[in-house]
């Protein structure tokens, strides 16, 4: 089946979907984006991922070039248009199209592209049954990685890093040897008292919709849950361990680095969590 992307209005084939050269986002990663799960058709944490984009874009004066209403007219249409059941849709919005200049261009109009795909749902749980590795990365990420912004380049060499070691996702640390967040996820460890730990916002990190809703989860579940700091070495020695993202919902962590956590199978906190998650995000998707 051919797939179908959105970009600046229209609709049509991937293989013809493009974007200039002179495209910000292409030139100097000026772009913002955001990625949303797409559960039986419907899209899950609408207003969540819609509030941070709007963030995202007021952070670099990128104007936001649709509306809400129009945007989600989009969104829907693409789900359609692909026939996704579950899956994903991604949006990526950048400063436009200008001769490249580090200024930012006074007339250029944001590029819009969107696209969407089938995620195996099955595959996915049974990867979460099995848990995930991951290895400790330091963190040289810019200053403002709160800003979801495209220039995911040291998140790549380090998700790389971590394939070639048969991880797949990496816990950065910062000069104080304490994780600060995942390679494309938030990052959690749950400590022997039963309690979540997970670093706060006031870190240099990304506000993870997936991380907000965890927590209140948690809370229902009645799972303390404390924001603030963990180390590489709480993190080796925890009772379990996971990483959230809107795509991986709750990931359970089984090995950081050489050492395994539990034993070395998903804990029954995270396994909880997950299916909590599930269930709650099942039930609010639009
Ligand atoms: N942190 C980073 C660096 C990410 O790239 C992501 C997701 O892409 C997250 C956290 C999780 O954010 P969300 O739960 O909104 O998907």
């Amino acid at each position: 089946m051919s797939r179908i992307a959105y970009v600046d209005g229209v609709y049509l084939p991937r293989s013809q979907a493009a974007v200039s050269i002179e495209d910000r986002g292409f030139q100097f990663a000026d772009a913002v984006y955001e990625v949303w799960s797409v559960f039986g058709g419907r899209l899950a944490d609408l207003d969540g991922h819609l509030v941070r984009l709007q963030r995202s874009l007021r952070e670099l004066a990128i104007p936001m070039p649709m509306t809400r209403a129009s945007l989600l007219i989009v969104l829907k249409e693409l789900i359609r248009r692909n026939k996704i059941y579950n899956g994903m849709v991604y949006l990526q919005i950048s400063r436009g199209v200008a001769a490249r200049d580090h200024f930012f261009p006074e007339n250029s109009f944001p590029t819009v592209v969107i696209t969407a795909k089938s995620v195996d749902f099955v595959a996915a749980a049974k990867k979460a049954e099995a848990g995930i590795k991951v290895i400790t990365v330091e963190d040289n990420r810019w200053g403002r990685c709160d800003i979801k912004t495209v220039g995911l380049l040291p998140n790549c060499m380090a998700k790389e890093k971590a394939k070639e070691q048969g991880a797949s996702e990496v816990f950065f640390f910062d000069r104080d040897g304490m994780v600060t967040e995942a390679g494309s996820s938030n990052a959690y460890i749950i400590n022997q008292k039963g309690e979540i730990l997970t670093r706060s916002l006031e870190a240099n990190i990304l506000a993870g919709i997936t991380r907000f809703n965890l927590i209140d989860i948690a809370k229902e579940l009645g799972i303390p849950v404390i924001e603030r700091a963990f180390s590489v070495d709480e993190a080796k020695v925890a009772r379990e361990a996971f990483v959230t993202a809107a795509t991986a919902f709750v990931m359970p962590v089984v090995q950081v680095d050489n050492c395994v956590i539990g034993n070395g199978k998903p804990g029954d906190i995270v396994t909880r969590l997950r299916a909590a998650y599930i269930e709650k995000a099942l039930k609010s998707a639009i």
